[in-house]
């Protein structure tokens, strides 16, 4: 038994389909080191991609562990159980030492009026004109709108410490970082909201370390932000200064920290992020998994030959099956069909061709987001083929470790967390 685990002012959720490029991404956390900043990786996995492809959460931790030895990386390190309910998580406890709790259903459904007539009445400090420092507007919590706040979270904030204590009973307080993510509903949470959240999670007694709230706008998976920057800027302070609010007078865990669920990609957000953390001295979470297994693909196609080849392979398959692997994902993928190139047509493509198409360069203007978000959701096709697959990602295993460190470490973790 080691000490209380906490978790690092600065982490990068990856995110590894196949649990090979455990290596590459801790290789971008390395580079990020030897530049003097410290970025903690957790390797992340939701029970759905598991069920997707086959794996286990016991693949993830091997592949994590072998290449934590491997590269000699003697900071912390975790293995995400991302996004798991009372349904699914007995099945990470062993293999995971940081625990998602996704409770996001359980928004809306009303709560017991005794909790949430108790909830209401032991927090009167709420109501009224509310000074949170750094927040420029003061926040004006009526009786009636922390009632109808509290109603619509509480249930989900109860169910939230029914898993933690769970968790805390099978391996021990202290023995794992806990994350309450809301992020996959319909609507944003505000500052406020946010806080009363904050407020219900440490009546339940539940230690988190992040939290995951909804964002303004539009978070699509494997391309930019698309919404309102400004707004969302604001939001994103806001809610940094509610979380330091929170921590100073609910005895919060003190490295407590959003937990960005990015959806990979969202390059316009990291700058905005990196001025308000300065600003805030603050922490954060990113996750941006998924653009991983993008940089394998893209490592195959460079490397030409078979490895172009079966990247071809898996775009058409994928573009004859978009229907059924878009399903799942309809809420955060827009992909605009005219734009989406026939496999005849891709087919006669070159490397260079292949891999400027998919890779998130916006700047370049062969860049082709329908494409990137059609082959993001579409690694069920690779995982169906299974050696075939897994065979060239060992024979061009140089060509996609490049690709997968410079991609996080060039285009998420400097500007994010460095600041370049
Ligand atoms: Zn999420």
């Amino acid at each position: 038994m080691h000490g209380t685990l906490s978790l690092a002012k600065y982490s990068l959720g990856v995110g590894d389909r196949f649990a090979h490029q455990a290596k590459p991404q801790l290789q971008a956390c390395r580079m990020a080191a030897e530049q003097g900043v410290e970025v903690i990786p957790v390797w992340n996995k939701s029970n759905r991609e598991h069920t997707l492809i086959g794996s286990t959460p016991a693949d993830t931790r091997a592949a994590a562990d072998e290449a934590v030895r491997e590269l000699g990386w003697s900071k912390p390190y975790y293995v995400d159980a991302d996004h798991i309910n009372l349904g699914t998580v007995d099945k990470f406890v062993e293999a995971c030492d940081f625990f998602t709790i996704d409770v996001a259903d359980l928004i809306g459904r009303p709560c017991a009026a005794a909790a949430l007539q108790a909830f209401v009445k032991a927090h009167p400090e709420l109501r009224g004109e509310l000074r949170i420092p750094g927040v420029a507007r003061r926040f004006d919590i009526g009786q009636e709108f922390l009632a109808q706040v509290a109603n619509k979270y509480l249930a989900a904030v109860e169910e939230a410490g029914r898993i933690y204590r769970r968790l805390e009973a099978k391996k021990g307080k202290g023995q794992f970082i806990t994350e309450v993510s809301m992020d996959e509903t319909d609507s944003p949470q505000t500052p406020a909201e946010l806080l009363i959240i904050l407020v219900a999670v440490a009546a339940e007694g539940i230690p988190i370390q992040t939290i995951a709230p909804k964002f303004t706008g539009r978070f699509d998976k494997g391309v930019d932000y698309a919404g309102d920057l400004a707004k969302f800027t604001e939001e994103f302070a806001n809610d940094v200064a509610v979380i330091a609010f929170a921590v100073r007078n609910y005895g919060m865990s003190g490295n407590l920290k959003l937990s960005v669920h990015s959806g990979s990609d969202k390059f316009s957000l990291y700058g905005p992020i990196h001025r308000i953390l300065e600003k805030f001295d603050a922490g954060v979470h990113l996750k941006t998994a998924g653009t991983t297994w993008l940089e394998e693909l893209i490592g195959l196609a460079e490397a030409g030959g078979e490895g172009l080849d079966l990247a071809k392979e898996v775009y058409a398959e994928a573009y004859a099956q978009r229907e059924d692997l878009c399903a799942p994902y309809a809420a955060v993928i827009n992909i605009d069909p005219a734009r989406l190139p026939a496999p005849q047509w891709v087919a006669r493509w070159s490397s260079e061709q292949f891999v400027s198409a998919l890779r998130h360069d916006p700047n370049c203007p062969a860049y082709n987001p329908s494409f990137r978000q059609l082959l993001h959701v579409g690694f069920k096709v690779a995982a169906r083929m299974g050696n075939r697959y897994l065979r060239l990602l060992s024979v061009m295993e140089t060509t996609i470790a490049k690709n997968v460190t410079a991609n996080l470490f060039d285009r998420h973790l400097k500007p994010l967390f460095i600041g370049e």
